[in-house]
């Protein structure tokens, strides 16, 4: 029998071969997983023995994290903003890059004042909208996306954390009754052949669907920024996320879709992440 401490050396290793930037934060994490124990405890009890159900139950995480399986699809929840997020393979795991588009559109909330009503588009985990009607309570919410099964997860994270929202199964707007003063969106917008060239990770495990933004990546920021229109109030206002290099166009779009102070905010890597602007 193994300890604690050979464990997380075992596991660190093995993950490190498997190409793992991150081997010894996730390793422990697994282990603590496995364990059913936190952080605290493992520094605690290093030289414990570990029992051989555990350690088999451990062992067979770290291989199946060494294929390239995400971690936050193992474990069933991912970190966003200050809140812990249920998901599965039918919805895109949260990046911290969407955090950015959700402090901005938290930061107008809070400006604006309420009672406010923001929309989710393509809300998957619905990981932004949740956030933002968490911190704001003035909002009134409702969740939209194409997949059913996504809207699931939402759904279980609504009641998580004890959220009213409207959730819609929608192509976009198709259904949406009521305008709205606010849209957050992190549409699909990777480029269908680079979808390829991405981490196994995302590439064979990620929904495509919460990925493939069609030829040029831009496909739904056209769709939404021509149909927006018909669905916003008198000054309502779109944050949309955006890959590195697609901050110019999906401006472009915006400005000769009639919205006006478009602009672009830049993520921490000081790469464009962010582009927004009102009507
Ligand atoms: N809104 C979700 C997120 O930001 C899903 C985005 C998507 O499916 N493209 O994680």
């Amino acid at each position: 029998m193994a300890t604690i401490r050979e464990l997380l050396e075992l596991g660190r290793k093995k993950l490190e071969q498997s190409g793992n930037d991150y081997a010894w934060h996730e390793g422990r994490v697994l282990l603590e997983e496995a364990l059913g124990q936190p952080h605290l405890y493992l520094l605690m009890h290093g030289e414990d023995k570990v029992g051989t159900e555990q350690e088999q139950a451990y062992l067979s995480m770290i291989e199946k994290r060494c294929s390239r399986y995400p971690l936050q699809y193992m474990l069933g929840y991912a970190h966003f903003m200050d809140y812990t997020f249920y998901v599965d393979e039918n919805v895109l795991i949260p990046r911290s890059d969407t955090e950015i588009l959700t402090e901005l559109a938290k930061e107008r909330i809070e400006k604006r004042g309420g009672p406010l009503r923001l929309l989710d588009l393509c809300c998957g985990s619905g990981c932004i909208g949740i956030s933002l009607k968490l911190y704001c309570d003035n909002i009134s919410l409702t969740l939209s996306d194409l997949s059913e099964k996504a809207l699931r997860v939402a759904g279980r994270n609504l009641d998580k954390y004890g959220v009213d929202a409207n959730l819609l199964r929608a192509d976009l707007f198709d259904g949406l009754k009521e305008r709205v003063d606010m849209i957050v969106c992190n549409p699909p917008y990777i480029r269908t052949e680079e979808i390829a060239t991405l981490m196994p990770e995302v590439r064979e495990h990620e929904p495509v669907l919460a990925l493939d933004g069609g030829r040029d990546g831009l496909d739904l920021y056209r769709r939404i920024i021509r149909e927006a229109g018909n669905h916003l109030s008198g000054d309502g206002e779109i944050f949309f996320e955006i890959g590195y290099d697609q901050g110019r166009d999906v401006k472009a779009l915006m400005e000769a879709g009639q919205f006006r102070d478009v602009e672009i905010r830049k993520d921490y890597s000081g790469l464009d992440r962010v582009v927004y602007g009102h009507l």
